[in-house]
């Protein structure tokens, strides 16, 4: 008979569930059983049988008072509570069957589980959804404010530039306003080259182009562009080299840093100098840029480098990213651009320091010659702009080039098949056209020509591309007009 004590007890458990009930007497052995053991996958056993060996489990119990053992795996497809209930005469071991129960919980605690794990990835996508709107909010106030310095900065030289030429050519000035005109074009130059290195900074593009440049020559290049800033403020422009000798450099960013350096040092200078020194220590080129000026506040020396960091109470017209992008262009170069130091009113001192890197390009002497001879090449110039066609002619045709020109790719096969040219150059964008669309197939016509592509800051891996697409050589725009001869002589 079932004893009542356990049918209470099951009735407390209320769970109406199957059930397989074991009695056991003092010496463990199984003496009677209830309910339905196939219920829960398990043969009846016999009597006499003892618990430890029909349920294992329960070898390490010692049976002295009321234990659970809840969710047991009895088999594998069964899961059950184990009870012991401690009664009069007979002890029993009672079943309970909690496989649904158990799959249901399981399923909650998988339920629960992924609702933590989407919960902590909707945490995780909220937190870079912040993040990424943070930087847009970022840069949306750069783009604002280097839309604001642009129209500033472009719109100054160019007012100027404008001004100037009208006056000219209503034969109200004289030929030292071309002067002003070309400092102004050269301001206008860098601020869009500061911009484009800029941008490129931002989208953390970066390479390098190696080149051979010997560096007395570089240093009075530098001083060339910028002396006629320093001579309108009657500051004197100075140059010292510690060294002289060939230096491999990445001569458009190095030029571009040092430019900003010595513009700022101008234009943060009210009298006495400016000092450009070169020197070489065992592993680094050396480039210090002293100037006598206004200085930077010491409470002000952090910001310098941070874009749109203007810091000065000076009225100058700046952009506020010049510092920023040459310590960017410094850095790409595995470089280092720093505020060595800097007192109010005393003067400023900053260097930039490049790591020798000597590659393996043509020697200088190969790779520069500039020919003084007058040359007879024919040239084929390919450009959409009538001025630069104008331009260019005036440039080449003293130095003895012979000049045939188009406005369009359209011509270019009729004049090959009818003139004798030696090289050709083209301006990439021609209208709706690009010259990188022809490039090849031109080439395969005409293996042995040799392309010139004009391009405006190309990067270098642009020019790499640029050359695998049939060019031969990439000049940058503005053209320098030794530079292009040069170039040109060297087919
Ligand atoms: P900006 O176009 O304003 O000159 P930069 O990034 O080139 O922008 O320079 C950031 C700020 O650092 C300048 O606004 C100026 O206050 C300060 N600065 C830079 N160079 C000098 C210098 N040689 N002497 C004094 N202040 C300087």
């Amino acid at each position: 008979m079932f004893p009542p004590v356990l049918k209470q007890f099951l009735l407390k458990l209320n769970e109406g569930h199957g059930y397989f009930c074991l009695g056991i007497d003092k010496n463990l052995s199984i003496v009677e059983s209830h309910g339905n053991p196939e219920s829960l996958g398990l043969f009846p056993p016999e009597n006499g049988t003892l618990i430890t060996d029909y349920l294992p489990i329960l070898i390490s119990e010692n049976f002295t008072e009321n234990f659970k053992i809840p969710f047991f795996n009895i088999n594998e497809n069964n899961v059950c509570d184990i009870h012991f209930i401690k009664c009069e005469n007979l002890d029993y071991i009672m079943l309970v069957n909690k496989s649904e129960i158990f799959q249901v919980t399981q399923k909650y605690q998988q339920f629960a589980h992924d609702d933590n794990i989407s919960k902590n990835k909707f945490k995780r996508l909220a937190e870079e959804l912040n993040v990424a709107k943070q930087e847009l909010k970022k840069s949306n106030q750069e783009k604002a404010a280097l839309i604001a310095m642009l129209s500033h900065e472009l719109g100054t030289p160019l007012t100027s530039i404008i001004g100037y030429s009208e006056l000219m050519l209503n034969g109200e000035l004289d030929k030292n306003s071309l002067k002003v005109i070309h400092r102004n074009a050269i301001h206008l130059k860098h601020t869009i080259e500061n911009t484009l290195l800029f941008g490129r900074s931002q989208a953390k593009e970066s390479d390098i182009h190696l080149e051979a440049t010997r560096s007395s020559e570089f240093i009075s290049e530098l001083k060339d562009t910028l002396y006629h800033f320093a001579e309108d403020k009657g500051l004197a422009l100075m140059t010292e080299s510690l060294a002289d000798e060939v230096i491999y450099i990445d001569i458009p960013k190095t030029r571009q840093i040092l430019i900003n350096l010595v513009n700022n040092a101008i234009k943060y200078t009210e009298s006495g100098f400016v000092k450009i020194v070169f020197s070489v220590s065992n592993h680094s080129y050396i480039f210090t840029i002293i100037d006598s000026g206004i200085g930077i506040a010491e409470d002000k020396l952090d910001t310098v480098f941070s874009p749109w960091g203007r810091v000065g109470e000076s009225r100058e017209a700046g952009s506020g990213i010049g510092l920023y992008t040459s310590q960017k262009l410094a850095n790409s170069m595995s470089g280092k651009l720093y505020l060595k130091s800097s007192k109010k009113d005393i003067g400023s001192e900053f260097e930039l320091i490049i790591p020798i890197n000597k590659p393996d390009i043509k020697p200088l002497e190969e790779n520069n010659i500039v020919t003084q001879q007058q040359s007879h090449l024919s040239v084929l110039i390919v450009d959409d702009d009538e001025d630069i066609l104008d331009l260019l002619t005036f440039m080449l045709e003293p130095s003895g080039f012979v000049i045939h020109r188009t406005t369009t790719n359209e011509d270019i096969d009729d004049i090959l098949k009818t003139q004798s040219i030696d090289v050709l150059l083209t301006d990439m964008n021609l209208g709706d056209v690009r010259a990188d669309s022809f490039s090849k197939k031109i080439k395969h016509s005409y293996p042995k020509l040799p392309i010139i592509l004009m391009s405006a800051m190309p990067s270098a891996k642009l020019k790499t591309n640029y050359k695998k697409l049939g060019f031969d050589a990439i000049i940058e725009k503005p053209l320098q007009r030794n530079k292009l001869i040069s170039l040109l002589s060297k087919f």
